[in-house]
């Protein structure tokens, strides 16, 4: 093992090799606090040679790898375990945009740029890079495709894995196998580039991404709505994506408690609508002109919504300053549930036309189960992708609460989505967290084919082992 620390030491060089406790301490424990581990090294390579370099010396001295981008993953898929033998492959040195296509609509960047300066790098073209969530200052592009991330426009804009055209990976034995031509057609045999997406590090390190651009709308237009269910929210979004087509981005879905939660715990936040409601969704639109024309289409299809359906209210924002004020109040859900102990987390999808019938059918269960635990639902209604989670009781101990509780809440909001047709993580993933969900629910055929795939890929088992299988 001390040779080959030595040379992975020797490849990425000082700055590459991880003394700092301190830096250490902040790689070796996940996102929300579930997992903490020991490496016996944490490297951060500079280049795509180096990497494949260190990830040989690894290899083949049959040393385990951890891909970590930005550590925000929910599924402690970043994390090595507790032995200290695994090695930490931390990408946040490998940061360059490496060049914009603005006639092919392209955009050509290394696996460790942060999310949002990936959007900063396209708009300096003018152009769209679509894929936005809560965690854009930190997440990075590298763990946003091995997580298939989703977040707030994939209603418009699709998954991380539908905006890739590209793809460059470092194999576990350190072969390096690229496809960053980005065409948008090439039928030459299997797509492999879709293996690595979702695939959570678990067959190779993903260097460098090929992502589609789009054009950058020109006007941006939210709304604030107050409606009585979900069932509703679902009922007016399909009335405006009839009448507004394919201009609507992002559609969610936010219930008074979670809104409750944030308006409780951080300063200077306010209710948009003033009066109480059922609950709230949040819509925004993509115009390509001034947004005049757009403005009054939705104008008079809110005013339909209203007479039609739920919509009991609504606000447009009339700033982009009240526009950025709506989406706080929807992004600072996870840091307020945070703020208030932290909760059991729940990433479930059902088909949209099942998702009020899921949501009301999990409530009664949970009331009648588990009474006075409260809920903070909101999400991604426009994918029938909802975060249907549960925090301790007022005034009981979180931890203690989520210790003695979760695996029971979850089995319970898990078993009622697949039993809907669902999915037990709709964005998130798998990493050690939903494995024993993987075994339970997943199909037996599939199972057997991605254990040969991680088989054929890795066959020393050493590329993030303990996750996702
Ligand atoms: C406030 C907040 C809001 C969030 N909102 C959303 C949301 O709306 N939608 C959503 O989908 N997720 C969301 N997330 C979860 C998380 O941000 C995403 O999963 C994100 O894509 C993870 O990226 P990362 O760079 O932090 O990956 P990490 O957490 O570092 O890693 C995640 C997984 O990918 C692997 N990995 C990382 N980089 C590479 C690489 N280069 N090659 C191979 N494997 C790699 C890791 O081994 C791990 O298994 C949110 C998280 C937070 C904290």
């Amino acid at each position: 093992m001390h040779e080959s620390l030595s040379k992975l030491h020797s490849i990425v060089g000082d700055d590459g090799f991880v003394t700092d406790p301190s830096v250490a301490s902040t790689l070796l424990n996940d996102e929300r606090g579930l997992y903490s581990g020991r490496a016996a090294a944490i490297v951060k390579p500079h280049s795509t040679k180096e990497l494949a370099d260190a990830v040989r010396v690894c290899f083949e001295a049959g040393i385990a790898m951890v891909p970590q981008g930005g550590n925000t993953g929910y599924c402690g898929g970043a994390t090595p375990d507790e032995s200290g033998s695994q090695v930490l492959f931390n990408l946040s040195r490998m940061d360059r945009v490496i060049g914009i296509d603005e006639q092919g609509f392209t955009m050509t960047a290394q696996a460790g740029v942060i999310l949002a300066a990936a959007q900063q790098a396209a708009a300096e073209h003018q152009l769209l890079f679509p894929l936005s969530m809560g965690s854009e200052g930190s997440c990075q592009l590298g763990g946003n495709v091995s997580t298939n991330a989703g977040g707030l426009a994939v209603l418009r804009y699709g998954t991380a894995r539908e905006l890739v055209s590209g793809l460059e990976v470092v194999l576990p034995d350190g072969r390096i196998w690229s496809d960053l031509k980005g065409l948008r057609k090439d039928n030459t045999g299997y797509d492999l580039k879709q293996l690595f997406m979702g695939a959570e590090g678990s067959l190779g390190i993903i260097s460098t991404v090929v992502f589609r651009l789009y054009p950058m709308p020109r006007v941006r237009i939210a709304a604030w709505l107050a409606i009585d269910n979900i069932g509703e929210a679902v009922a007016v979004l399909a009335l405006l994506r009839n009448q507004l087509g394919d201009c609507i981005t992002s559609f969610e879905f936010i219930s008074r408690e979670a809104l409750g939660l944030v308006l409780r715990s951080m300063p200077r936040t306010q209710n948009p609508i003033d009066t109480v409601h059922g609950h709230y969704a949040l819509v925004e639109l993509a115009a390509f002109d001034d947004g005049g024309a757009l403005n009054s289409d939705f104008e008079q299809a809110l005013l339909e919504a209203m007479a039609n359906t739920g919509l009991s209210d609504a606000v447009i924002a009339q700033s982009e300053q009240q526009r950025l004020a709506f989406w706080q109040l929807r992004e600072m859900i996870p840091s307020a549930e945070k703020q208030m102990g932290g909760s059991i987390k729940h990433d479930v999808s059902v088909p949209i036309s099942q998702l009020c019938s899921y949501s009301e059918s999990v409530v009664a269960a949970m009331e009648r189960k588990f009474p006075a635990c409260r809920h903070s639902i909101y999400g991604h209604v426009g994918d029938g992708n909802i975060h249907f989670n549960v925090l301790a009781p007022e005034l009981m101990q979180a931890d203690a609460y989520r210790r003695e509780n979760a695996d029971a809440i979850s089995d319970l909001i898990h078993g009622m989505a697949m039993a809907c047709n669902g999915s037990f993580s709709a964005e998130h993933g798998i990493g050690m967290l939903k494995r024993s969900e993987l075994a339970k629910f997943g199909d037996p055929v599939g199972l057997e084919l991605m254990r040969q795939i991680k088989a054929t890929l890795d066959p020393k088992g050493l590329m993030n082992p303990g996750k996702v299988l």
